[in-house]
């Protein structure tokens, strides 16, 4: 049974607690780029620094990642995801790109996140690499 309240944040439909909180807590690894895409969207909605910056590939992240999502997380409100497309991203592929679209409040306005993210999986884990915004 699904309950509203404790529904995913990523919009999978599923129980948080079957769906992006095994990763969160490390004890499962997202088998896809999309499923490690909709698990940082939630990161961001729950305000999960850590997890964030665990899931950037090691070699894009700067010294100020932790607090840049800090205050991307704290300004913003999450309000919904939808994954358009995902290329690759399989449990067997090495990249992968996701397409979605994000809806967030900032500053009391509602606005649109179109993104294609690219992601890599290295020794069986999957990481978000960059991100291209595209049209909307
Ligand atoms: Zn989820």
């Amino acid at each position: 049974m699904t309950d509203p309240k404790t529904l995913c944040a990523c919009g999978s439909g599923a129980n948080y607690a079957d769906c992006c909180e095994p990763f969160h807590l490390g004890r499962e690894k997202a088998a896809t780029a999309e499923a490690l895409m909709r698990s940082r969207y939630c990161a961001y909605v729950r305000g999960q620094i850590d997890y964030l910056v665990g899931t950037t590939l090691p070699a894009v992240r700067t010294t100020d990642l932790w607090v840049n999502y800090k205050s991307t997380a704290d300004s913003i409100q999450w309000i919904g995801l939808e994954v358009m497309s995902a290329s690759q991203g399989g449990a067997e592929d090495k990249t992968g790109k996701v397409e979605f679209k994000a809806s967030y409040i900032q500053d009391g306005e509602r606005a649109m996140h179109h993104e294609w993210s690219r992601f890599r999986r290295s020794a069986g884990n999957w990481y978000y690499v960059d991100g291209v915004m595209a049209e909307s």
